[in-house]
């Protein structure tokens, strides 16, 4: 066992991302752009074709990114060197692929049921997807995780606070299968702001297999602009910039971004009010006769079992309310994902589901 033990530990220090990276990934030479060959500020710009009229959105953006990587970076007390911005998380996840897999020979496991983007680019990009199932409780197993890693296996999509179970996945099981695996470990956190519990991200400069996967589209409420981030070593960054477009954020994205970042208080207040009026919504909910089981949430929906919830559903839909039924997903079957909304908006649906018959 202690033998075993080290040969993990040895294997582990000599954890060497070159050898995970595809051989063309790895022998790219990037498109550069003009805006790269001159990251300075000039008077005249006569590099990139540009129309000389209509300022300042005439102007390509940074492609590096480099301002707003600055200041999320200083948030998240992290390395900007360690930041890839996509154009969602979904561009983090599909690039993941890109440069990681091998169509038709390696595979990736997801832990079901969960957030349906990644099995869908595991399907684009022709890599087969290994399927781990949740305990019935929703909680993560992490030796049917590890188990299911083969020498072909490149990542692993473990998702804390999971969609669309809502309950965080345990630290140390997840620190587990870290610890445990050669591959690349992506922890969406896509809901963490949510969380009573912190995410992975102070324990990522020790870790070289992990991805963390952070999103403006949730607790910011920006998923009209599209900005995902991506957390990881700099080696791994540095080939995921290699393979994006030039140009994949563009300049209102960047823009409005930094405003909302010279504001996270407006993030904070509106995270306590979801949480309010999360609590208050499965109250009430809880007291309809139909439902049956609230799950304990840890994010910004709620996940409700509850009597033919297929018929609730289309009942809703007809009264113009629209909630995500789960029913045909692995261990949710009678469930409907329902997102917290306003005050109001929570009103309107109770008062629909309490004239339910
Ligand atoms: C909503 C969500 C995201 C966000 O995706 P974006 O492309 O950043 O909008 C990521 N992961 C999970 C699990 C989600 O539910």
């Amino acid at each position: 066992m202690l033998r075993m033990m080290r040969t993990v530990l040895r294997m582990k220090s000599r954890f060497d991302i070159t050898r995970l990276v595809r051989s063309n990934i790895r022998e790219l030479v990037p498109y550069a752009s003009a805006r790269d060959e001159f990251p300075g500020s000039a008077s005249v710009y006569l590099d990139a074709n540009e129309n000389p009229f209509n300022a300042p959105l005439n102007r390509y953006p940074d492609p590096k990114q480099r301002r707003l990587k600055e200041e999320i970076a200083r948030l998240k007390s992290q390395d900007p060197a360690c930041l890839f911005l996509g154009n969602g998380s979904d561009e983090g996840i599909d690039l993941l692929f890109r440069v990681l897999c091998e169509p038709g020979r390696d595979n990736v496991i997801t832990v079901d049921p969960t957030y349906g983007m990644y099995g869908v680019c595991a399907a684009v990009n022709d890599v087969e997807r290994r399927s781990v199932l949740l305990r019935e409780d929703f909680s993560l197993d992490p030796d049917a995780v590890t188990g299911a890693v083969d020498e072909y296996t490149r990542l692993i999509f473990l998702c804390s606070p999971n969609n669309p179970t809502s309950n965080s996945l345990d630290r140390r099981s997840l620190l587990r299968i870290i610890d445990t695996v050669q591959c690349m470990v992506v922890v969406d956190e896509a809901y963490v702001d949510f969380s009573r519990e912190g995410g992975l991200l102070p324990v990522l400069p020790g870790k070289k297999n992990l991805v963390v996967l952070q999103t403006f589209s949730k607790a910011w409420g920006l998923a009209g602009v599209r900005l995902g981030m991506l957390f990881a070593q700099r080696e791994l960054i540095g080939y995921l910039t290699a393979v994006k477009y030039p140009y994949n954020i563009s300049a209102l994205t960047l823009d409005r971004v930094l405003e909302s970042l010279r504001e996270p208080a407006a993030m904070e207040r509106w995270v306590d009010l979801i949480l309010k009026e999360r609590e208050l919504l499965a109250e009430r909910l809880g007291s309809l006769p139909f439902v049956q089981r609230i799950y304990p949430s840890d994010a910004n929906f709620l996940l409700v079992k509850m009597d033919d919830s297929r018929r609730v559903y289309r009942y809703l839909m007809e009264r113009g309310i629209i909630v995500r039924d789960r029913s045909s997903v692995p261990l949710c079957a009678g469930c409907l994902r329902i997102t917290v909304g306003t005050g109001k908006e929570n009103g309107l649906l109770l008062k629909a589901l309490n004239a339910y018959v």
